[in-house]
């Protein structure tokens, strides 16, 4: 069992903790390396003359390569950032500010995370340019019918999350890429929700640019992955200016170092990355994604087919797709307002997450304020699910 590797469950021995979508628990492996880091290899990296400034560089620079080959990129198309929201903001505002002009289209979808849709709903209205929507169908997934009049030759990025954080909808990657590809536009991935739960490769994807966050795979807070496809790099200037990006300063005019460091402004989140790395490796050396994929969407049946014989529940999003691959399952009641669900449910011990998880036009779409939504990760158990039941059968 994995699940003693996570301290906070031997702490709080009742916790059931089904909000990992928003958030994942940390493994002892984990927090040794960032404290090991703090302890033993601190110093300044890409700078110091020095044996130690060289150890945490090298560290640094090793969990790059960790995170490449975690996603089969090369080393040097990886940028580390404060998370996927910082990493979409940056390309928002580097390539988007160079690229967009007035007319010109960005696609999203309705399925969005705030992070993925005020970037570029910003950026259109300063440039005059429009922003398009694939909607989502009543079951919650994406119809694609349309989809040649959505995106058109004056589209210039389509800009997508593959997994949906609110409903679990797994998207049609590939017919979305075909479509973006056809007519020349660039391709952004919001993986978020994908990398922490399958084995995901930007080769596959075909992506242009990728971004997700360290903490929602078992990693600390406050790093983020931002992968540039190495042969758009040149059409991608700096997201900040400061030190440790820079070859050569004037008064007047400067030139910046190579990808990576040229987008890497300002002293590096290490300890994180050096933490993400731990995650990653604790990843790969412990868990099977294959069986991963099959224990969370087991979960998702198991409350399924629970939260069908509660009258009153209303079960969001694609219930046969999440019962085959799903990590979560979002759902409203009735007669109860999803905040009240929520403590209640917080009271006997279970955390779940409640409100519209920052997709609020999503959740206007479906008809409702904001839902309940349990998500799953490998420390999760049947009787977790069973207990989530059990409580909401006598609410
Ligand atoms: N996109 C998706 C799909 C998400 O689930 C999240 C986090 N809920 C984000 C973007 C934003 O991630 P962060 O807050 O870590 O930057």
């Amino acid at each position: 069992m994995l699940k003693k590797d996570f301290p906070i469950f031997s702490h709080h021995k009742k916790l059931i903790y089904f909000d990992n979508a928003a958030t994942t628990q940390k493994p002892q492996q984990v927090i040794d390396t960032i404290s090991d880091f703090y302890a033993y290899h601190n110093a300044p990296v890409n700078r110091g003359m020095y044996q130690l400034a060289e150890e945490a560089t090298q560290l640094y620079e090793d969990s790059r390569a960790t995170v490449a080959q975690f996603i089969g990129a090369k080393s040097e198309e990886i940028v580390f950032t404060s998370g996927a929201t910082e990493s979409i903001n940056f390309i928002a505002s580097t390539w988007g500010e160079k690229h967009i002009t007035a007319g010109d289209e960005i696609v999203i979808t309705e399925l969005e995370h705030h992070s993925n849709l005020l970037p570029w709903q910003q950026l259109a209205l300063k440039k005059g340019a429009s922003l398009k929507y694939i909607p989502v169908t009543r079951e919650g997934m994406l119809d694609l019918s349309n989809l040649d009049r959505i995106i058109t030759k004056k589209t210039k990025i389509v800009s997508f999350l593959d997994v949906s954080n609110a409903i679990g909808t797994h998207v049609d990657v590939s017919a979305l890429v075909t479509a973006a590809r056809s007519v020349g536009a660039k391709i952004l991935i919001d993986a978020c929700q994908s990398v922490p739960h399958q084995k995901i490769s930007v080769q596959k994807y075909d992506c242009d640019f990728l971004a997700f966050s360290g903490h929602k795979l078992l990693g600390p807070t406050g790093i983020g992955v931002l992968y540039i496809k190495k042969d758009i790099q040149p059409e991608v200037p700096p997201y900040q200016f400061g030190g440790g990006m820079v070859f050569d300063v004037g008064q007047t005019q400067s030139r910046w170092l190579e990808p990576p460091q040229c987008y890497e402004a300002g002293t590096p989140p290490v300890a994180q990355a050096i933490g993400l790395a731990s995650a990653i490796r604790y990843l790969t050396e412990q868990v099977d994604f294959v069986e991963l994929k099959k224990h969370e969407a087991a979960l998702c049946k198991r409350l399924i087919e629970g939260l069908q014989a509660i009258p009153d529940i209303r079960i969001l999003g694609p219930i046969e797709q999440l019962k085959k691959e799903g990590h979560l399952v979002s759902f409203t009641h009735k007669k109860h307002h999803f905040h009240d669900v929520g403590a209640f449910l917080d009271q006997h011990g279970i955390c779940v997450r409640t409100g519209h998880y920052c997709a609020q036009p999503l959740a206007r779409k479906l008809g409702i304020d904001g839902s309940i939504r349990a998500s799953f990760y490998l420390y999760n158990s049947p009787e977790g699910v069973d207990r989530l039941l059990e409580v909401l059968e006598s609410l």
